[in-house]
């Protein structure tokens, strides 16, 4: 078994489990290698299996030696035998990930099953999601391919952008050159929002053609090797007016602190403050609606949640996102975002584009 399986082992112990089914695409990966869309692992303390359909079969044999892999068709078959020669009685499933649906039917397999009788299906949360949160070095590695390619692109697209272009065009000169300095996709849909567009966080962008001195809302990441990054810049084509200079050093301040004290053991609720308290002394705290951050790794968002109230703690090895914001109504909006990897001593950014 692998350290990463030796952990889940010594997790499920703590919980009373004596196995889990994993059905969470990135948690099926972090365990086995298995790179494919579709499969689930059932992991005992001396068994992995990897089912998965013939269309993976191959793949699935050479991308997760520590595990059998075994055909799987529609249904629970598969798993119904599997409990049966394992002989356990407490079965862990990802409650955040498994359907109602399929829940249901897995339900009425068992019942159809003499032999298993005695199994109960438990709900779990965050059980292998925790142990993605402290990244190893071969992740930090791809990590930092993936915020290298986004950083990349951002400093080479930002100074060739227009007065006239569109949202829709700014976004797609973001993801080519993403793609262009390796990203083997992008991490989710670039968010680019000009001028008034920009006080709505998650805008999409559109064929609005972006004016002078308009904020403009850059927000998107890349996927390399599974992991993700993400990266928001704020600029502006042309002279900026006075409420941008003004709105932007407040964002950057509250980042640059919250940068340079967030220290380990620190919950994501004391992390998120260390910026706010900053934009609140100037006056914005209501226009700053988000979390701080979050937690970056094969999701784009994951463990730990750094925003008011997140009693997540934040260990050294964990790697979050650091992105205050102002918005405006009408006007628009400002937010910074990078990526840090908190260390024993404080948090290192990964993210170098220019701001
Ligand atoms: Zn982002
Ligand atoms: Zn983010």
């Amino acid at each position: 078994m692998n350290n990463r399986l030796l952990r889940l082992v010594e997790a499920l112990g703590q919980s009373a489990l004596e196995g889990m089914l994993v059905s969470t695409p990135e948690n099926r990966r972090y365990l086995s290698g298995f790179t494919g869309s579709a499969g689930y692992l059932l992991i005992t303390k001396d068994r992995a299996i990897l089912a998965t359909d013939s269309r993976y079969t191959q793949q699935a044999t050479d991308q997760a030696p520590d595990f059998r892999v075994i055909p799987a068709q529609s249904g629970w078959d598969w798993l119904i035998e599997s409990l049966q020669k394992s002989g356990i009685s407490r079965l862990g499933f990802e409650s955040e990930h498994l359907t109602v649906a399929e829940h249901h039917r897995l339900l009425d397999s068992i019942k159809q099953e003499p032999s298993l009788t005695g199994i109960s299906l438990v709900a779990t949360s965050g059980i292998v999601d925790g142990l993605r949160v402290v990244k190893d070095p071969e992740e930090l590695t791809l990590l930092q391919r993936a915020i290298d390619a986004s950083d990349s692109a951002m400093d080479a697209v930002c100074p060739t952008l227009r007065e006239g272009m569109t949202e829709r065009e700014v976004a797609w000169r973001m993801e080519q050159a993403m793609r262009d300095f390796g990203a083997d996709s992008v991490s989710f849909n670039t968010i680019v929002a000009s001028g008034p567009n920009g006080a709505m966080p998650h805008h999409r962008p559109t064929d609005r053609a972006i004016g002078p001195g308009e904020p403009i809302v850059i927000d998107m990441g890349a996927k390399i090797g599974g992991y993700c990054s993400d990266i928001t810049r704020t600029v502006v084509i042309g002279e900026a007016d006075e409420t941008f200079r003004k709105v932007y050093d407040i964002v950057l301040g509250a980042q640059l602190t919250a940068i340079s004290i967030v220290r380990p053991d620190l919950t994501g609720g004391e992390g998120d403050s260390l910026a706010r308290s900053v934009i609140q002394e100037a006056g914005y705290g209501d226009n700053f609606g988000h979390g701080l951050g979050h937690g970056v790794g094969l999701a784009v968002h994951e463990a730990p949640r750094v925003g008011p109230n997140s009693a997540d703690k934040l260990t050294a090895g964990t790697v979050f996102t650091v992105e205050p914001g102002i918005y405006i109504p009408g006007w628009g909006g400002v937010r910074i975002e990078d990526i840090v990897l908190l260390e024993d001593f404080g948090a290192r950014p990964l993210s170098k584009a220019r701001k």
